[in-house]
């Protein structure tokens, strides 16, 4: 079936592949020459109508000195510039409650999600009764890629209510087909694992931090993976299972196949997902645009290199963006990865969050590289925090400290072992404290890992 929607075709598939293939929808293979026509013909019908109804977009359109009519195709995005996080609030702001860029008739609107931002008033989000299909389609694309069947019982310990995450999983993993769980992320490890053992729960989506802790529990219970029926599980909300330390840390203590997952409030809200081939997160191109830009000149850099991902909506009809600038740090490919896919992928996943990067005498890290030398240590447990002191605007430190937890009886020469590997990965000395097991605070949610001493 087609659907046809105020001038644009969206093409659902009319033939879809058989599941066995290991793909949802026949678009996650066509050429990169018609994956950019498809792009280009959602783009335009996404500017004229943004342009149109969105003081914001045509503001920028204007102080670019282009026409909404200038804007054919993805290579000529350049002309338009980035929209910001504040800059979406702003507009909020000034045309409560949803903004200008609200620019469906309101009649078609279904659910609001806000982002989850730690500063500031969040961005409400709209999404109208055909973004929930659509939401709900590419979502399942999204978990058929990382190996999630029909029959599958899908634990979903994504947060529901206001995080999209929670929502979006819940309605594509009932619309594939499978039996869902749907605990969230209000309820405690030993919850969780009653609902595993009881439900034979084979799938599971939480984010990584979650993940680790239930392992912990699970291990701390004595009992053994193998009493769990889990096979695939999705990680999301946080980087960290494309972290070669974490990912083996979720395996093992939770037998299972774990894959990266991405997704974010103003965009997603779920939309890449590693493969089977696990070589970097998938978008779903064909619904969102995804360009990686150098952080200064906001030019587009060239493949393989590290830019800030910006994202432009070609399907979205509640509050679109263009050019959304998403502060997180990836390397994209768009060649065909070898699961056939010819869709773009962010390798190696998400390296960082531009208001995450640490300057600390000069060095430059993430959290992500903390996270990497204290999960391929298996002295200390999964937990740690960042101590920063005097951390200004730019992310500059005066002081740095990081902090973990013995695994098991406390040794003077771990501490010191963790120091040397730390200097190693970040190019900078820092200070390590270690503390008894259990003395750091576990989350069910998104951890925070720097923290202010
Ligand atoms: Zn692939």
């Amino acid at each position: 079936m087609a659907a046809t929607r105020k001038g644009i075709q969206l093409e659902s598939k009319t033939t879809p592949p058989p599941l066995e293939s290991g793909r949802w929808d026949t678009v996650e293979t066509i050429s990169r020459d018609e994956l950019f026509e498809l792009q280009a013909r959602r783009l335009r019908w996404q500017v004229e109508r943004c342009s149109a109804s969105a003081t914001l977009y045509r503001r920028k359109l204007t102080e670019a000195g282009a026409e909404p009519g200038d804007i054919r195709s993805p290579d000529d995005l350049v002309r338009l510039p980035v929209v910001t996080k504040e800059e979406l609030r702003e507009d909020q702001a000034v045309s409560p409650p949803f903004g200008s860029f609200a620019v469906a008739p309101e009649a078609d609107w279904r659910e609001v999600h806000p982002s989850t931002g730690t500063t500031g008033r969040p961005v409400n989000t709209i999404w109208t009764a055909a973004d929930v299909l659509t939401i709900t389609d590419f979502t399942a694309r999204t978990l058929v890629q990382a190996g999630v069947r029909p029959g599958d019982v899908l634990q979903n310990a994504f947060a529901y209510g206001l995080w999209v995450a929670g929502m979006s999983c819940h309605y594509a993993a009932s619309k594939l087909g499978c039996l869902v769980v749907p605990t969230g992320a209000a309820v405690s490890s030993d919850k969780q694992i009653e609902f595993l053992l009881a439900a034979g729960s084979s799938a599971l989506c939480a984010t990584p931090s979650y993940a680790l802790h239930i392992g912990e529990v699970l291990t701390a219970r004595g009992i053994s993976p193998d009493e769990l029926s889990l096979r695939i599980g999705l990680f999301g909300g946080e980087p960290g299972a494309e972290n070669p330390a974490t990912r083996t840390a979720i395996e093992s203590a939770l037998g299972l196949s774990a894959h990266d997952y991405y997704g974010l409030a103003e965009v997603g809200p779920t939309f890449a997902s590693e493969c089977e081939a696990k070589e970097g997160l998938h978008f779903a191109e064909d619904h969102v645009l995804v360009e990686a830009l150098d952080p200064i000149s906001r030019a587009p850099v060239a493949d393989g290199e590290l830019g800030v991902l910006v994202f432009t909506h070609l399907t979205r009809e509640g509050t679109p963006v263009l050019r959304y600038w998403s502060n997180d740090y990836a390397r994209l490919s768009r060649k065909p990865c070898s699961c056939g896919r010819t869709h773009a992928r962010a390798v190696g996943g998400i390296v960082g969050r531009h208001d995450d990067l640490i300057i600390f005498k000069g060095a430059k890290f993430y959290p992500s590289q903390v996270e990497k030398v204290i999960r391929s240590h298996a002295d200390v447990s999964s937990e740690f925090v960042i101590e920063v002191a005097r951390r200004n605007e730019e992310g500059v430190v005066g002081k740095c400290t990081v902090v973990a937890e013995h695994a098991g009886p406390a040794d003077a020469t771990i501490g010191e072992e963790l120091r040397r590997a730390l200097r190693a990965e970040l190019g900078v000395g820092v200070d390590v404290r270690l503390e008894a097991l259990g003395t750091l605070e576990r989350t069910t949610f998104k951890a925070k890992r720097i923290v202010s001493s």
